[in-house]
């Protein structure tokens, strides 16, 4: 067991002195922040929840037990909201052969056909929550491939988990398959009751520049605005700039009047088209009221790979651009030890440190962190998630990091993290666990 390096006090009511928590994740009036956008603070806990948030060295916490955190961030539980937990940790059965995307959907499909069974997936699953939770995430939207006979092996499943993980981590999920699948009215029938009856009002699909894209688009938007879902697509993760898929998602939005929430993930080829076609598809988006998700290590892992050649593109989509238009944009975990993406944890932390150095979230706004809380937590529908606010849960992650250099520079291994008040085990699940599953490989 592991608790991080916090010794939080054992009542029910107590005080966390000196805090530093960034200034925009706070609902508590205006307090005055440095210039990393940080706030000092005194955290009341009262029966795992926020009872205040008042200026460091408040006199009248004084009776309360307390544990000074000597100027350490404290962030709320994170939100991850583009993840694949159905995909995650087959990598030891199933490497991708040469790290290309086409190579990641090939050994993906490959590997579902043989050993994605009911068992296998939820093991796996399990083990993503499991790290995720040990991290200091308190929501997570992860997409389920949903093809075929998938469909109801998958979708029960993730009830199930949902159901368990309630109380920990709040859990949506969105259905995947390419945009070409929706011509088949058999299989829009089959995702529409999977999502009606395990998921979470939550639509979504692959958009490729086919042919029949504009008709997919009006057959999903149709099938959302009947049903009263939200949707959420994987879009144009590739280096060809002739991938314009978010346009025409956008164009659909705005031809449909559409109401729900709309997200859109990876827009790579968003960044390498000319100057005035990125503003006009910019505009086009804010005015959809789409908000947009980067996955920026994934995108560097596959983005621009050509063996024996220096990568010389992030692969990351236009995040400033998006942001400085109003659109609401969120970065996010996306694969985790599969074919599209060779490492990664889930850890939230990590997902805005690499952000940071990839996407150089520094020296710009001081509100970034909003990326991986408040922001995503509002796509998701979460008003309690991502946030700082007094009456909301006392769900943080504590670090010993007094500014974004020390918190950056080291992997906050010690951190600890704190559920209703109370610090959990941070005892990360071991790969081994999973070994009996990788030797299934055909
Ligand atoms: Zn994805």
């Amino acid at each position: 067991m592991t608790t991080g390096f916090a010794a939080i006090p054992a009542s029910g009511s107590y005080v966390l002195r000196n805090a530093r928590a960034p200034a925009c994740l706070i609902e508590a009036g205006s307090l005055a922040s440095d210039r990393d956008g940080l706030a000092l603070l005194d955290i009341a806990v009262e029966d795992g929840g926020i009872a205040s948030l008042l200026p460091a060295g408040t006199p009248a916490l004084d009776a309360l037990p307390s544990l000074d955190l000597d100027g350490g961030i404290a962030l709320p539980r994170l939100v991850d909201v583009h993840t694949h937990l159905d995909k995650g940790h087959i990598w030891p059965r199933r490497p991708n052969p040469d790290g290309s995307f086409m190579g990641a959907l090939s050994a993906v499909a490959a590997d579902r056909e043989a050993n994605w069974s009911a068992g296998d997936v939820r093991a796996r699953m399990e083990f993503g929550l499991r790290c995720a939770y040990a991290h200091g995430t308190a929501a997570i939207r992860t997409h389920l491939d949903s093809l075929g006979k998938q469909i109801g092996i998958s979708w029960p499943v993730y009830a199930e988990l949902r159901a368990e993980w309630a109380g920990r981590i709040a859990l949506q999920a969105s259905p995947l398959f390419g945009i070409d699948a929706v011509a088949d009215p058999a299989h829009m029938r089959a995702i529409t009751q999977a999502v009606t009856t395990h998921g979470d009002r939550l639509l979504g699909a692959v958009t490729y520049m086919v042919p029949e894209l504009d008709a997919a688009l009006d057959t999903l938007f149709r099938t959302a605005i009947e049903n009263g879902f939200d949707l959420d697509f994987h879009v144009d993760e590739t280096n060809d700039p002739s991938a314009r898929s978010l346009e025409h998602i956008a164009d659909a939005a705005l031809r449909h009047r559409f109401r729900g929430r709309i997200l859109a993930g990876h827009c790579c080829s968003l960044s390498l088209q000319p100057p005035p076609d990125e503003a006009r598809i910019i505009a086009k988006v804010r005015d959809a009221g789409i908000a947009v998700v980067s996955l920026p290590m994934c995108n560097m892992y596959l983005q621009d790979r050509q063996r024996g050649r220096t990568p010389r593109w992030r692969g990351v989509t236009a995040l400033h651009e998006l942001k400085a238009a109003g659109v609401p944009v969120t970065i996010a975990s996306d694969n985790t030890r599969d074919p599209f993406y060779a490492y990664g944890d889930l850890d939230l932390v990590e997902i805005l440190r690499e952000g940071t150095r990839i996407l150089q979230l520094d020296h710009s706004d001081r509100d970034w962190v909003r990326a991986i809380a408040t922001t995503p937590a509002d796509i998701m529908g979460l008003s309690n998630a991502g946030r700082l606010a007094v009456g909301g849960p006392a769900d943080l992650v504590l670090t010993r990091a007094r500014d974004w250099t020390e918190l950056f520079a080291r992997p906050q291994a010690d951190r600890t993290v704190l559920v209703n008040g109370r610090a959990i085990d941070r005892t990360l699940p071991d790969y081994r666990e999973l070994d009996h599953l990788m030797a299934s490989a055909t």
